[in-house]
């Protein structure tokens, strides 16, 4: 086989979006996937889409088949039920789309752009040479081959099929901790009747039934499909999400009698972006580069927002004929800048809601310890800010938890901090001092929280 440019493991979100823009810049790029080339694009999955990222990265909306619902904003309900939080805006509004309907749209935007397609073919592991990767290995049909490239990008999702394979003199952290992994569950259903309020994605916070994540309903067609899932920390004590759905939300009201359209389970990143996306001749993208949310653990903007870097990153390293990590490292700057700013801040305050009780949490929301506006703009990527009052300060030191007020100040500086130093992301001279920065602060955070 020939040599490509570009060679895109994994035909995802990200891996499309990365085949689309490097082809149509020119390149000769050859996207693989192990599934059948009809199977692309159909994940277990949420299924929710902010509409900016289709306006950012020149995509048209979905529409017939693809569309399946669009959001006006979320609803977020405390523990008790008792408050809703209804956070609307602009950025805020979104589609529910048939996500395998969307993954064959995006694989064909790529394929007419001039990426090539080996499909039923899984990667098994990095060509490495001289210390620069410069190929994959590939098994189809049973056979072995090799094929070579001077850029791989690794878009194979949570598998990291490339990055986990890599040596360790690459400096690329192989493993996830299962701390900052969301392990999940969900269906879709036909209920009897139409839920209330279509329009709102539905997310309830429950550290009793889902701990460390949330249950969401996100309605689709009419109001009489959903799409209903419950994600939970991983760890060695976590809850099995199916069980914890059936016995805690499948058993209201709103499900009886209803039928299951699709179950399937999955793992979703949710911490902060790999430190660096880049090594001699291989980039990552999307899950397999972490680059989630994650607060919602949304990634299938993150992972084009990567793509579209990475492919246009390619480019310039084969106008330069420059491969190298240096060669790369602008797909980094962009990265962080663009999206992995805000997704490191919000790693911080990921783990703070990871760690509150149910009480805080109810007590919080009812009284607006933070505020729907101030979701939102965090949401943004705006600096979190408090509410704490008189009032707040007798409640926590009434439960004896007064150190919560100052653990959420502290949380807000330490957000504000961490965005500041991904916004300045450094030149390859300076990296090993920066990551050393941001070890520091995320392991003292985790450690006192
Ligand atoms: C239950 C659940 C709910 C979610 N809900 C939402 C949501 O509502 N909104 C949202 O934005 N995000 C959601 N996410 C996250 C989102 O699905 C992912 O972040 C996003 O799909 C990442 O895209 P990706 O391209 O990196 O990976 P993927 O879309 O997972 O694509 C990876 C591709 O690589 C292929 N592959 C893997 N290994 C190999 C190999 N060895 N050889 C060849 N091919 C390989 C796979 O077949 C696949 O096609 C959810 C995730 C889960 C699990």
């Amino acid at each position: 086989m020939s040599k490509f440019d570009v060679v895109v493991v994994g035909a995802g979100t990200g891996g499309t979006m990365a085949a689309r823009e490097a082809a149509r810049r020119g390149l000769k790029v050859l996207l693989i996937d192990r599934k059948p080339k009809e199977k692309i694009g159909d994940k277990v999955c949420g299924d929710a889409i902010g509409r900016h990222h289709f306006d950012n990265l020149g995509l048209s909306y979905p529409k017939g088949e693809e569309l399946e619902s669009v959001f006006e904003g979320i609803e977020i309900y405390s523990p008790d039920l008792e408050t809703v939080f209804k956070v609307k805006g602009e950025r805020l509004e979104g589609f529910g789309v048939n996500r395998h309907r969307f993954g064959q749209r995006l694989l064909r935007e790529a394929l007419d752009a001039g990426a090539e397609l080996m499909d039923n073919t899984t990667v098994i592991e990095p060509i490495v040479m001289d210390r620069f990767v410069k190929g994959v290995v590939v098994r189809n049909d049973g056979e072995k081959t090799s094929i070579e490239a001077d850029i791989v990008i690794d878009a194979s999702g949570v598998a990291g099929v490339i990055r986990k394979r890599l040596p360790s003199d690459f400096g690329v952290e192989k493993e996830i901790l299962q701390e900052d992994l969301i392990v999940a569950y969900r269906e879709i259903r036909e209920l009897k009747e139409p839920i209330e309020t279509p329009v709102y994605a539905k997310i309830y916070l429950s550290q009793a039934i889902a701990p460390g994540g949330y249950y969401w309903i996100f309605p689709k067609k009419d109001g009489i499909i959903v799409n209903v899932g419950l994600g939970v920390q991983s760890g060695p004590n976590a809850p099995n999400p199916k069980k914890q759905i059936y016995e805690y939300v499948l058993n209201q009201e709103i499900f009886e009698g209803s039928k299951i359209v699709h179950g399937g389970g999955g793992a979703v990143p949710t911490r902060r972006p790999l430190d660096c996306l880049v090594a001699n001749g291989v980039m990552f993208v999307g899950d397999a580069a972490f680059q989630v949310n994650p607060v919602h653990g949304g990634g299938i903007g993150p992972s084009m927002i990567a793509g579209k870097i990475a492919g246009e990153t390619a480019v310039k390293a084969l106008e330069k004929e420059d491969f190298s990590r240096e060669g790369l490292w602008s797909y980094n700057v962009k990265f962080m800048q663009e999206y992995g700013a805000k997704q490191a801040s919000l790693d911080i305050f990921r783990w703070f809601l990871q760690k509150l009780g149910d009480e805080e949490l109810n007590w919080g929301m009812k009284h607006k310890l933070v505020t729907e506006q101030d979701i939102l703009k965090a949401n943004l990527g705006e600096d979190l800010r408090l509410n704490i009052t008189e009032r707040a300060i007798r409640f926590f030191r009434g439960i004896r938890r007064l150190s919560f007020l100052q653990k959420l100040r502290e949380v807000a500086n330490i957000m504000k901090r961490v965005k500041q130093l991904y916004q300045s992301y450094p030149g390859p001279e300076d990296f090993e001092m920066w990551r050393k920065e941001i070890h520091d602060i995320f392991s003292n955070f985790k450690k006192n929280t």
